[in-house]
């Protein structure tokens, strides 16, 4: 089969295609042959090396395609269903081995752009607004680069809540589209940002900032809380934030900051089902729009990333084999 290999760390010149064998499949899981595969800003952090991974590697986690095998202990599916996953390593290739437990079956109607880009994303989003600050109707919450693939979702899964959603963008085009998933103010990363988002909560700040932005945008994100407000810190697109004094939370109103990640947040099965769950059920009923900004052929997952880490992209991306 095809795939792509990282087999040192660095740059995006660093996905290469290649032609690999087929994954074998152990008694729990299944192989799949994908239809489209998803670009995870967390796909560069392993490429780079600040998250650790022995090369060489395939790397990769979420996709969606047709069950082509199953071990002998899968019970729940069957050859030739349609599923999604978001955490099987490998998953820029052809053929991938998913564990049966984190497979989830992907309506029909949803293409496969969409269901190969809807689950990370998606429940991260999820997870966001429902467990880590899940803010009343009416309160005002910070999302940080509010046209990325989280964002768009953040955004809608909060205004469909009846929350007023003020979200960061860095172009006028990335503004139209945080606009249409339902912000109500779109800044810019100006040095003022705290201040802009002072004065749009009469003086108050925010309930709480969603931020993966990190580095750049941390300072700004703890100034626009208001007391008691909740910082979720959950990605590093601009790079990790530096050591940090925690005494400055208490200076700072008796602030909260967390650093979640999804698999935290979905556990178990029942878990992951329901998050999933609510995605799939959003995505059908017309009520979450997933973009899907770009999408490249497999071999081209190098020029996929440079446009990701190089902030050309708008919703989520993916490969297609
Ligand atoms: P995005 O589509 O949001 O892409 C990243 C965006 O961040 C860019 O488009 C850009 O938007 C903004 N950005 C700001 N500064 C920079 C910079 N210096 N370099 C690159 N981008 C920058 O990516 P994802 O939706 O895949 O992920 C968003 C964040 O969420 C990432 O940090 C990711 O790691 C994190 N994440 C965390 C999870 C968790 O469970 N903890 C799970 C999933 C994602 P703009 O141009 O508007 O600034």
């Amino acid at each position: 089969m095809r795939a792509i290999q990282v087999s040192e760390h660095g740059g995006p010149d660093v996905l290469r295609p290649v032609d690999a064998p087929d994954p074998a499949i152990a008694p729990d899981q299944l192989l799949v042959d994908t239809q489209a595969i998803g670009i995870n800003f967390i796909d560069t952090y392993f490429r780079t090396g600040m998250y650790p991974a022995a090369v060489p590697y395939v790397p990769g986690s979420e996709g969606t395609g047709v069950v082509a095998a199953i071990g002998a202990d899968v019970t729940d599916f069957q050859v030739g269903d349609r599923v999604a996953w978001c955490a099987a390593p490998g998953s820029y290739a052809e053929k991938v081995a998913v564990n049966a437990a984190i497979a989830v079956p992907v309506p029909d109607g949803v293409a496969a752009p969409v269901a190969a880009s809807a689950l990370l994303q998606g429940m991260t989003a999820h997870y966001l607004v429902e467990s880590v600050y899940k803010p009343e109707p009416g309160e005002t919450v910070l999302v940080h680069a509010g046209a990325g693939g989280v964002g768009l979702i953040l955004t809608q899964l909060a205004a469909a809540r009846g929350i007023r959603v003020i979200t960061t963008v860095s172009s006028d085009a990335k503004e139209e589209l945080s606009r249409e998933a339902g912000a109500a103010e779109v800044l810019r990363y100006a040095d003022d940002l705290a201040e802009q988002v002072r004065k749009l909560t009469d003086g108050v700040g925010v309930a709480a900032v969603y931020d993966g932005v990190g580095k750049d945008t941390f300072e700004a994100s703890l100034s626009s809380l208001r007391v008691r407000g909740t910082l979720a810190l959950f990605g590093a697109a601009s790079g990790p934030v530096p050591p940090f004094d925690l005494q400055r939370l208490n200076g700072l109103g008796s602030l909260v900051v967390t650093r979640p990640k999804l698999g935290d947040f979905t556990r178990d099965r029942e878990e992951l089902r329901w998050r999933a769950g609510d995605i799939f059920t959003a995505i059908a009923d017309g009520t979450l729009n997933i973009r899907v900004g770009a999408t490249y052929p497999l071999a081209e997952a190098e020029r996929a990333h440079r446009d990701l880490e190089g902030r050309k992209t708008t919703g989520s991306i993916v490969l297609l084999p």
